[in-house]
């Protein structure tokens, strides 16, 4: 048997100090992890738990760079996030087995078209629209643990035209990370190449073509991205 037409490339993002890549699989996201955000988007964190979303892996922007203002919106949203890199999988991951399955980490964009978000999710419907579309995703370079560890204090930091937007710490994450594989493995089975994005800090606000994001985080150096005009 033969394809139909040649398959999609597999979207993979480079790593840090070596000439192999990460495939990527699937894109989980964590929504409502920063106590702060979730105030300024109504919402009680104590009350309500973070839940999960998920990206196509294909709207995966390895290491930033360009990206084009989305259709469909006029409310686009930057959304700074730390990201983690499965090299193993599987299902019911305890908590204290969680980080075995780590490979490395990075610094994410859950860009969002935010006004069809918050109309989804006032009307009950899914968010797709809001969070899953072409170049959604920019990712920078992946930091393997054998070089960084598994951070879980430090800034967390982004810049839009030079001004901070967002500063938050990673010890503010409601959930940790091993929390947050371990209570995914209790939904679906997780595997090599899964990205999960891990929420992001209050400061969420729009952007418009010509803006230069910076976010960094402390240990993985910075990821930059320009707003290009739609296509
Ligand atoms: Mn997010």
């Amino acid at each position: 048997m033969t394809f139909l037409f040649e398959p999609p490339a597999v979207t993979s993002v480079p790593i840090v100090g070596s000439s192999q890549s990460f495939p990527v699989r699937r894109v989980y996201c964590v929504g409502r992890n920063y106590a702060a955000h979730a105030r300024e988007m109504g919402k009680d964190p104590d009350k309500e738990p973070p839940f999960f979303f998920m990206k196509p892996a294909d709207g995966v922007v390895p290491g930033g760079g360009d990206i084009h203002y989305p259709p469909g919106t006029s409310n686009y949203h930057h959304e700074l996030e730390l990201v983690v890199a499965l090299k193993g999988g599987g299902r019911k991951i305890s908590v204290d087995k969680a980080l075995d399955l780590v490979f490395g980490y990075a610094i994410g964009l859950d860009m969002t078209r935010r006004d069809l978000q918050l109309a989804a999710r006032d009307l009950g419907r899914p968010w797709d629209f809001g969070k899953s579309f072409d170049e959604s995703a920019p990712l920078g370079p992946l930091h393997p643990v054998s070089s960084v560890g598994h951070p879980s204090t430090g800034a967390i930091v982004l810049d839009v035209n030079g001004t901070a937007r967002q500063k938050a710490d990673l010890a503010d994450l409601i959930w940790s990370v091993p929390e947050t594989i371990s209570f995914l493995s209790d939904y679906y089975t997780l595997a090599p190449g899964d990205l999960i994005f891990t929420g992001t800090p209050a400061g969420v606000a729009a952007v418009v073509p010509g803006d230069r994001l910076v976010g960094r985080i402390d240990g993985l150096g910075e990821l930059s991205v320009t707003i290009l005009p739609p296509l």
